[in-house]
């Protein structure tokens, strides 16, 4: 998706002329209908509801046309078929209900700022739909985490028009957006700051207040990226932020592989149930459709893997069933599709062992190893057990793969993996939680016990002689450790889980910092 010919962030930084700040903006008669429609106080779109607003509301909509009119075709496509026209304005926010005027508004008047022909028109597409995006996986994981769904998917929409903003003031940086677009949140921030001299998140503070937008609209948009990624774990609202940030990055990022196993931890880490997951990010392309609808916006979701499957399965029946009219082709279709069918639901047997299992060692994979981990600390609560997590890396393995060719790479990863199975109980968890990354999950081992089978492990790949194409191949590899021992303390399941993979990866890290082939283990943690 991200051609090669163009410029890396990084290096741009010589070449940036900083330009005169000169914020745009909307109409003042829009900036009114805002104000109104949100009120200035804290308690925000609760307060824009209020019956004896709707009169300023429809009042202050009559002075800006664009948004007037706008409204009135928004309120006719929604209306059912046999409803009389909308012709009225008051009518019209009678049929779209004030969260949709709301985000209609705010929505219309972001696109007016910056609607002067300075940035392509693909660009704004883009940066719309992953606007949307944003705003439905904010509002559909609402719930989960027990915060207001309007809220969530005002913030998400907008979220990112301080980068809209950067990009219109230095229209010459517009073809970096596609780098910009699936950055983690952290390294967003570095380049955008190298590459335009300050963040999104700088020039949305100022915008907020040219704009006089309410802090409760704002505050949640300056805090996602504090500066501590420890601070936004703290806020929940900052939690779905990043979460939502982490699933338009990697729909973003259309190779998945790293995107996903990103967007599942965010997702956890923001409190959305595991079992949870897989549903809401189905929906969320659909939820964005749907958004897109309401707000008049054109949003083209690239239809799943399992849809292409579908229709093209339908559409071979189909075609079939048209052209064979005899009793007796009839029958064999019968007999195919009876095939097919037991072929797939055969099919939908393996998906679901090929959904936990790693094709490659036979281990365990990142989506086994999450949910595992999930069920593992509850059961470690419940039974007051310890819980170890070691966290291992090779060493040098990009060496290996340049060395003997990913063929080579690849025996070796099965024979670690078969050292792995030996070296532990049947009864621990492992699993391939990346390219060349594994885990291991032990119930019940206290640190002492785990530490030793971590040498164990260490020792014996350390010994290892890689049978391959006639040569011997020797790897060895670094574990990071972390031990739970359960007491009374109240701390939410995907905290802990995330805790204590972090713990266990700065100490695997310490491993690697400190010369590699070595065990490291991070201090106990209570949970
Ligand atoms: P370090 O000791 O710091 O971990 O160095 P490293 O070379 O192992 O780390 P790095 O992350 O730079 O490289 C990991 C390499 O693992 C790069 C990639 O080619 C290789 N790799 C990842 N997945 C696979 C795989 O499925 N098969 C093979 N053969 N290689 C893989
Ligand atoms: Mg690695
Ligand atoms: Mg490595």
């Amino acid at each position: 998706m991200v051609s090669v010919r163009e410029p890396d962030p990084r290096q741009a930084l010589s070449t940036v002329e900083r330009l005169p700040v000169d914020l745009p903006s909307p109409s003042p008669a829009c900036l009114a209908v805002i104000e109104a429609l949100i009120g200035d106080d804290d308690r925000g779109h609760e307060s824009a509801g209020r019956a004896n607003n709707v009169d300023d509301i429809v009042r202050r909509i009559g002075a800006e046309p664009m948004l007037a009119a706008e409204l009135l075709r928004l309120a006719n496509a929604a209306n059912e078929p046999g409803q009389g026209e909308t012709t009225t304005i008051k009518r019209a926010v009678f049929v779209l209900g004030i969260r949709t005027v709301r985000r209609v508004a705010l929505q219309f008047a972001v696109r007016a700022a910056v609607a002067d022909g300075r940035l392509p028109n693909e660009l704004l597409g883009q940066f719309w739909r992953h606007a949307l995006l944003r705003a439905a996986c904010g509002e559909l994981i609402a719930s989960d985490v027990g915060i207001d769904a309007d809220e969530a998917f005002l913030r998400g929409l907008l979220q990112d028009i301080g980068l809209l903003v950067l990009l219109h003031q230095q229209p010459e940086h517009a073809t970096l957006w596609p780098l910009l677009a699936p950055l983690g949140p952290a390294e967003r921030l570095a380049v955008e700051f190298e590459v335009f001299g300050e963040t999104h998140v700088d020039i949305f503070h100022r915008l907020a207040r040219a704009w006089n937008l309410p802090s409760v609209l704002t505050r949640p948009i300056l805090d996602h990226h504090a500066a501590a990624a420890d601070d936004v774990h703290h806020t929940v609202m900052g939690r779905v932020a990043l979460a939502a940030d982490a699933v338009v990055a990697h729909l973003a990022h259309a190779e998945g592989g790293r995107g996903t196993v990103d967007v599942r931890a965010a997702l956890v880490g923001a409190g959305v149930p595991v079992n949870a997951i897989d549903e809401r990010l189905g929906s969320i392309v659909r939820r964005a459709a749907q958004a897109a609808d309401e707000l008049g916006l054109s949003f083209e979701p690239a239809p799943s893997y399992e849809q292409v499957l579908r229709a093209a399965l339908r559409l071979m029946l189909d075609v079939r069933v048209r052209e064979q009219h005899s009793v007796k082709h009839l029958q064999r279709l019968l007999d195919e599709r009876e095939q097919i069918t037991e072929d797939l639901r055969r099919g939908q047997h393996d998906l679901s062992r090929m959904a936990y299992v790693d094709a490659l060692t036979g281990l365990g994979n990142r989506r086994s190893f999450d949910e595992t981990m999930t069920q593992l600390v509850e059961q470690a609560r419940a039974g007051g057990l310890p819980l170890s997590v070691l966290l291992i890396d090779l060493d040098h393995f990009k060496a290996v793969n340049d060395r003997y060719g990913h063929q080579g790479g690849d025996a070796v990863l099965k024979e670690v993996a078969r050292t792995l199975t030996k070296q532990t109980r049947a009864t621990d968890h492992r699993a391939r939680i990346g390219g060349e990354e594994l885990a291991v999950l032990l119930l019940g081992a206290t640190a002492p016990v785990a530490e030793r089978i971590a040498e164990k492990i260490r020792v014996a790949v350390e010994s290892l002689r890689v049978a391959y194409n006639g040569e011997e191949i020797c790897v060895t590899l670094s574990v990071g450790g972390r031990t739970l021992t359960p007491t009374a303390v109240d701390v939410d399941t995907a905290t802990t889980v995330h805790h204590l993979i972090q713990a266990a990866d700065a100490a695997l890290y310490v491993a690697k910092k400190c010369g590699r082939n070595r065990v490291t283990w991070a201090d106990v943690e209570e949970i």
